[in-house]
């Protein structure tokens, strides 16, 4: 590229907006393969500067030298993928194909570059005499164990092999994501005029702000949106339309069309089982698992068997219910998986007599913003106000900039919160720049996507409980991030195990449940009344309600990702197989589905971040439960000295630390999975066939 065409390309020059964050208004797809082109040409040559220092090597021309390469790739790609995600265009996938193949090509010599592992591994072997702080001595450690289990020691021949590995890794991720994206905007099921029987005005409202958007005026649609989905699920008293739904729901990249998972599947996990062999391990999972806070696949599948058990035994009691429920009815049929959400919802509100469209008024988008601020600023002293100056991604996300209790800039927030045709499903947290100190001060820029329904009509968006969760589960990993204090960008902010990444943001789920956080922040959006307290008590013992179904769909497909990694690749040949087998052996009900069918596990198989490490989040959950015990226990739910703890040994410490370490000078010890157990209401479960 000449020049003149890097002067034009906002992505390489300095940022004169607010607060120097990316000026979303001038940054179009085309710039972005050049401004990767430079930034891997720069990386390239800062690794160079350290692979040929001809001094013996120290920490800071390693260890720092390499902390403070590569600046310019983590800002463009940051950029891009914060796009590709939540805002994406035909035109950005096509490049993200071309640079997800380009990102394996740059990062696979530097991961395997014998020079760089021979100095980091000299340090690493000498690291008692060193004198380093704590925070540097784990990054030591981090970085030549990542060296280490990148393959970087390994023969040549070995090491070509890994790359093939990797790059072709890389483009089966990509594949598998665009493939569940393309199956999932390819399906909607308009509803007709008599179609509506039992759904809630909410939703109907989300259905045709949906078929607007596909340029459908007037029309009202069910999309496969998981938010879409399950309050269609739930409400629809429409037999037939749940069973068309839900087909094609758990159907998706399982269709046998251009956009077919399976065989990608089945190519990724005999990739993933070669390039473990490689570098010595028996199996993937044994690979992954070693650099985790839980070790071994023993270790994760003694944790889910011991979940699993209670779970599917209050499942099935609650099966047993539900079939009665369908019976008294006067039902003549056997619960299929597309009733079990419709009568589950049906018996709750019997028995809790609470529904989500009661408490929906109540949960209005702004005011669970406020919230999740308003406890951030009780426990941490943090506080929020909006800014309209910066620049964004589309008109709907909006920035706020987080202060210390000092005053002093701290961060800025995005909250991306609609949902919209270009953004994928899910919700999620991600950085447009990660905190450090290393050359002074660096803020974060944190951003929150979710997909809530927008509001019909000037109304403002209402949340359904799992919403408002959502919304507190995204703001705890955004917390992680904007409350970092660390000074090298490696172990900033969410850089944990992938096993101790979820505890900062399920833990912050629970003040969103809190009596008093509820009726302080839940009001009416028409009245202003606050959540009556009958209906909170009612709200909360709902959310015990059907906790059996919920923990088998999530550990059924903890279960399976493990088992697809640590059995042989040749088992799995046939990925519908596989999955009925391994579903048979654990004696799955049959009326409840993985949470993530694998032809929908992007979880795992789009990129390898949670490949084996789908029980994270149930690992995470016994730490939030035992540490929300530490606010139960000091009898304040803002205790100041609880909170000085959890902020400075979890929330603010990032990868700094031995994650075990940090837990256990948090809460005084080890966690123990009880409060789990009890919060899920798994304790005490009748027998039942
Ligand atoms: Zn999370």
């Amino acid at each position: 590229m000449s020049d003149a065409a890097a002067l034009d390309n906002p992505l390489l020059k300095p940022w004169a907006t607010p607060f120097e964050t990316p000026p979303f208004e001038d940054i179009a797809p085309d710039h972005f393969l050049p401004a990767f082109e430079r930034a891997f040409a720069d990386h390239t040559a800062e690794i160079a500067a350290i692979t040929h220092d001809p001094a013996a090597p120290d920490f800071d021309n390693t260890i720092t030298a390499l902390e403070r390469s590569g600046k310019l790739l983590s800002k463009v790609a940051s950029v891009f993928y914060d796009l590709v995600s939540a805002h994406s265009s035909p035109e950005l996938l096509e490049i993200d194909k071309e640079v997800s193949l380009r990102m394996a090509r740059h990062w696979n010599p530097i991961q395997m570059n014998a020079v760089l592992f021979g100095r980091a591994a000299a340090l690493y072997h000498d690291r008692a005499s060193l004198r380093l702080t704590g925070e540097q001595l784990r990054l030591l450690e981090r970085t030549y164990t990542r060296f280490h289990r990148s393959g970087a020691g390994l023969d040549e021949k070995a090491k070509k092999r890994m790359a093939e590995i990797n790059e072709r890794l890389a483009h089966l991720g990509t594949a598998f994501g665009h493939h569940l994206l393309a199956d999932e905007q390819e399906w909607f099921m308009e509803l007709g005029e008599n179609d509506f029987d039992g759904l809630p005005a909410s939703f109907v409202a989300a259905a045709k702000a949906a078929a607007e958007e596909r340029g459908m005026p007037g029309k009202a649609i069910v999309t496969t949106s998981r938010s879409s989905m399950e309050t269609f699920l739930k409400s629809s008293a429409r037999r037939d339309l749940r069973e068309k739904a839900y087909k094609a729901f758990v159907a998706r990249g399982d269709n046998g069309n251009a956009n077919d998972n399976n065989a990608t599947i089945i190519e990724i996990l005999a990739l993933r089982e070669e390039s473990a062999k490689i570098l010595g391990y028996p199996t993937f999972a044994a690979y992954r698992l070693e650099d985790s806070m839980a070790k071994t696949p023993e270790a994760v599948r003694s944790l889910l068997e011991r979940v699993w058990k209670p779970a599917r035994a209050r499942a099935l009691a609650d099966r047993n219910a539900l079939q009665a429920l369908v019976a008294q009815e006067g039902g003549n049929f056997t619960l299929a998986p597309w009733d079990w959400r419709y009568y589950a919802e049906k018996l709750r509100q019997a028995k809790a007599n609470f529904d989500d469209a009661a408490i929906k008024p109540y949960l209005a988008l702004d005011n669970m913003i406020a919230a999740a601020f308003d406890c951030a600023t009780r426990l941490f002293g943090v506080t929020f106000s909006e800014r309209k100056d910066v620049p964004v991604w589309h008109p709907d996300v909006r920035v706020w900039e987080v202060k210390d209790k000092a005053g002093k800039h701290k961060a800025l927030f995005y909250g991306d919160y609609f949902a919209r045709a270009s953004k994928r499903s899910g919700a999620w947290m991600t950085s447009l720049r990660d905190q450090q100190k290393l050359d002074g001060e660096v803020a974060p820029l944190i951003v929150n996507v979710c997909n809530f329904a927008k509001g019909a009509d000037g109304e403002p968006s209402l949340l359904s409980p799992d919403d408002a969760r959502t919304l507190f589960h995204e703001f705890g990993h955004g917390l992680h991030g904007m409350l970092s204090d660390v000074t090298y960008p490696s172990l900033s902010g969410t850089s944990v195990f992938t096993d101790f990444v979820e505890l900062p943001s399920q833990l912050y789920e629970h003040w969103q449940e809190q009596p008093q956080v509820l009726r302080e922040f839940a009001r009416h959006y028409q009245t202003g009344e606050p959540l009556p307290d009958d209906l909170v008590k009612r709200f909360l013992t709902a959310r015990k309600f059907n906790q059996g179904f919920a923990t088998v769909e999530f550990v059924s497909s903890a279960l399976i990702d493990l088992e697809f990694h640590t059995q042989p690749a040749s088992a799995s040949r046939d990925v519908r197989a596989f999955e009925r087998r391994e579903l048979d052996k654990i004696g799955m009900p049959a009326e409840i589905s993985l949470r993530h069918r694998p032809q929908q596990f992007g979880h795992i198989f789009s990129g390898d971040h949670y490949a084996s490490g789908y029980y994270s989040y149930m690992w995470s959950e016994v730490m939030d439960a035992d540490a929300f015990g530490a606010f139960e226990e000091a009898g304040d739910i803002f205790d100041a000295a609880t909170a000085k703890r959890l902020h400075d040994d979890i929330y603010s410490s990032g990868g700094s630390r031995d994650p075990e370490a940090a837990y256990v000078a948090f809460r005084g010890r080890e966690p123990e999975p009880d409060a789990l157990l009890r919060r899920r209401g798994l304790v005490d479960v009748p027998e039942a066939a």
